[in-house]
C-alpha cells in the first residue's frame, strides 16, 4: 500500500509499505479521510518537542484525525465490525495502569499516540491498524469529511466543557485556526457569547460567519470583561496576556502550545482567584463530539478548505494552499488518491 512518510525535517516520500496485519485485539481499517493538523506540521518541520525528547523519531507516518472502514479483524475481535465506519482515539493507553483505569488513558505513561508517539504508524496511508477498543462508530449520516473532524472536534468539545460554556458567559478565544474555530462552535452551541482574536484576516472572517459576536486582530474590550479566556494559538506570548484579561474568579483554558515554554505570573492567578485548565487530547470528548454533530448542534464542515490526495500532502506541509481551496483552515486528505 501507499503511505506518506516523513524521513527528515521537511523531507518526505510516498512509499510502498507492507499492508498492516490485525494482531490480537486489533482491526485494520481502510482510511477514508484524514485531516492534517498543526501537530503534524510541527513533526514535518522538525520542531515538535517529542522529536527532541525521544518520544518520536523519523521516519514517521503521520495522521491521527482519521475515519475509516474496518476491512479485517484480529483474534478476539467481532468480525461483525467488518464493513462498518469508525473513527479512533489517538491515545492508546496500556489499559492496566491507574491512569488508564480511572478514565485518563490519554495520559498513560506507556501510551502510543497514533501517528505521533512511540512509533505507532499514522493514517496518512491507505490502511491503518488499531486496537478495536479505541474505535468509536460513526452514524450513517456522517460523511467522510465529518468523520475526519470528530477528533479535532473532541478536543474543542473538551475546551468548551472546561470553559463551562453556557448562556451568560462571555468567552474570549485567542486563535482562529481549526481548534479555535471548532471551540467557538461548541461554546456557541452551549449558549455562550464568543469573541475571537486572530492573525489571519480570512479565518477572522470565518469566525464571524460561524457566529462569533466579534473577531479581529486585537482584543475587544467588553462590558463586564471575559469570564473565560482560551489559548488556541502557537504563541508563547498569549498565556500571560490571558492572565491579565480574565475576570477575577474566571477560567483560563490552554490547548495551544508553543515550542518554547510560555511564562505566566502565578501570583496573578492567586490574586485573581483564577482556575487554569490544560487540555492535552480529545480522548474523553470523542462521544460528545459525535453526539453534538449527530444532533445538528454543530456542523464542523465549514472549517474545511480543501481535500487533496496523498501525493499533494507534501506541498500542503510545505505551506502551499491547494488550488481552488476555500477559506477554511483545515485540509483533509483522501489516501486512496495518489
Ligand atoms: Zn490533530
Ligand atoms: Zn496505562
Amino acid at each position: 500500500m501507499k503511505a506518506f512518510v516523513v524521513t527528515a525535517p521537511k523531507e518526505f516520500e510516498i512509499q510502498d509499505v507492507p499492508e498492516p496485519v490485525a494482531t490480537s485485539g486489533e482491526v485494520v481499517v481502510k482510511v477514508n479521510r484524514v485531516g492534517v493538523c498543526g501537530t503534524d506540521v510541527e513533526f514535518f518541520n522538525g520542531s515538535m518537542p517529542y522529536l527532541h525528547d525521544g518520544q518520536a523519531k523519523y521516519p514517521m507516518r503521520l495522521g491521527h484525525e482519521w475515519t475509516g472502514t474496518v476491512i479485517s479483524v484480529g483474534e478476539g475481535v467481532d468480525s461483525k465490525l467488518i464493513g462498518r465506519r469508525f473513527i479512533g482515539d489517538v491515545m492508546l493507553g496500556c489499559g492496566k495502569c491507574k491512569r488508564c483505569t480511572t478514565g485518563r488513558q490519554h495520559t498513560c505513561a506507556d501510551r502510543f499516540e497514533v501517528g505521533i508517539r512511540n512509533g505507532w504508524s499514522g493514517a496518512l496511508a491507505e490502511q491503518l491498524a488499531i486496537p478495536a477498543r479505541f474505535l468509536h462508530e460513526i452514524p450513517d449520516s456522517f460523511d467522510d469529511t465529518i468523520g475526519a473532524l470528530v477528533e479535532p472536534g473532541a478536543n474543542a468539545w473538551r475546551v468548551a466543557d472546561a470553559a463551562q460554556a453556557k448562556p451568560g458567559k462571555a468567552i474570549l478565544i485567542w486563535g482562529t485556526g481549526t481548534i479555535g474555530l471548532l471551540t467557538a462552535q461548541f461554546c456557541i452551541a452551549m449558549g455562550a457569547t464568543v469573541h475571537m482574536v486572530g492573525k489571519d484576516p480570512v479565518t477572522i472572517k470565518l469566525a464571524t460567519q460561524i457566529g462569533a459576536a466579534s473577531a479581529g486582530e486585537s482584543v475587544l474590550e467588553i462590558a463586564g470583561g471575559y469570564d473565560v479566556v482560551i489559548d488556541a494559538t502557537f504563541d508563547r506570548e498569549v498565556p500571560a496576556k490571558l492572565v491579565d484579561l480574565v475576570e477575577p474568579g474566571g477560567r483560563i483554558v490552554l490547548i495551544g502550545v508553543d515550542n518554547n515554554s510560555a511564562p505566566i505570573d502565578s501570583r496573578k492567578l492567586v490574586f485573581k482567584d483564577v482556575t487554569v485548565v490544560g487540555i492535552l487530547s480529545g480522548s474523553p470528548g470523542l462521544p460528545h463530539s459525535i453526539e453534538f454533530i449527530k444532533s445538528g448542534r454543530i456542523d464542523p464542515r465549514i472549517i474545511v478548505g480543501a481535500t487533496v490526495g496523498l501525493n499533494e500532502v507534501g506541498e500542503v506541509f510545505l505551506g502551499k494552499r491547494p488550488a481552488g481551496a476555500g477559506i477554511g483552515p483545515k485540509i483533509l486528505v483522501d489516501p486512496s488518491k495518489f
